[in-house]
């Protein structure tokens, strides 16, 4: 064991459905408008021109079932739910059968995103990090785990909020297809096992605020069942984990906010 100064924190990790496993995180990259008619609503030509990456630090990502606090420095935060794909396996330069091949499972997401701060840095011409990257911004369903190669082509894609449905669609729905946006991720960054992949949300996003409960899902794998709570204003102990939240990201030995699989 190095001789750390402090202890470095465990990975962040997501529950598979059904099985007594982790999936560890490595990095999480997302895809800007890949549904034609959110591409549309966000004042853009949804014509197949090459997708749009952005990332999220690894620790945004929460489990989606529980709470998140709303974030400070906004009062605009939109849900964007979406498909996340897993990778058991990585690469540079795949073609998209070869992506998928490594894709070892799926489960939803949800996009928070800070969007006055994406308008205002759109406008400036400056990065989307405070709008997209921030504590919480990544909660996640369990991974339902495909078999290799196997690529989710259809199936009805969703979000309520406080019961009423928000955003309603079909994967199928998706201008780049995921081995697709996967081959094209592989030629911007090496792929690596760990990696999850946001493929874009459907039309529909809007706000969410304090007290908001959030539902939502993909054909055929685990919900997302979320509260919005206050923004929390007291810093987390202990190296970011905080004892009261089971650790900001639902990480390590403590991840009571996952229910029994
Ligand atoms: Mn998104």
């Amino acid at each position: 064991m190095p001789d750390f100064i402090f202890p470095p924190m465990p990975p962040v990790s997501v529950a598979i459905h059904g099985r007594d496993a982790w999936f560890p995180v490595h990095r999480v990259y997302c895809v800007g408008k890949n549904y034609a008619e959110h591409a549309r609503e966000m004042g853009s030509d949804p014509d197949r021109e090459a997708p749009c990456f952005f990332s999220k630090p690894a620790d945004a990502v929460v489990p989606g079932l529980g709470e998140i606090p709303y974030p400070p420095g906004s009062s605009n935060v939109h849900h964007e739910i979406e498909l996340v794909a897993a990778l058991g396996a990585g690469g540079r330069n795949l073609s998209p059968e070869q992506a998928l091949d490594r894709v070892v499972g799926y489960a939803v997401g949800v996009d928070m995103t800070r969007r006055d701060l994406q308008h205002a840095a759109k406008d400036r011409g400056q990065p989307w990090d405070t709008a997209k990257g921030f504590d919480y911004s990544a909660p996640i369903s369990p991974i339902t785990m495909v078999e290799h190669g196997s690529d989710l082509q259809r199936g009805r894609i969703w979000i309520e909020v406080n019961g009423e449905i928000r955003q309603d669609a079909d994967i199928s729905d998706m201008t780049w297809n995921v081995g697709e946006v996967l081959a094209q991720l592989s030629r911007l960054f090496e792929l690596r096992a760990g990696d999850l992949v946001f493929t874009g949300t459907p039309a529909g996003v809007g706000p969410v605020n304090p007290g908001d409960s959030l539902r939502g899902g993909v054909e055929g794998l685990q919900e997302i069942d979320l509260l919005i709570t206050p923004v929390r204003t007291a810093g987390a102990e202990n190296g970011g984990i905080d004892p009261g939240q089971g650790g900001r990201s639902g990480i390590g030995a403590d991840c009571r906010h996952w229910p029994d699989k």
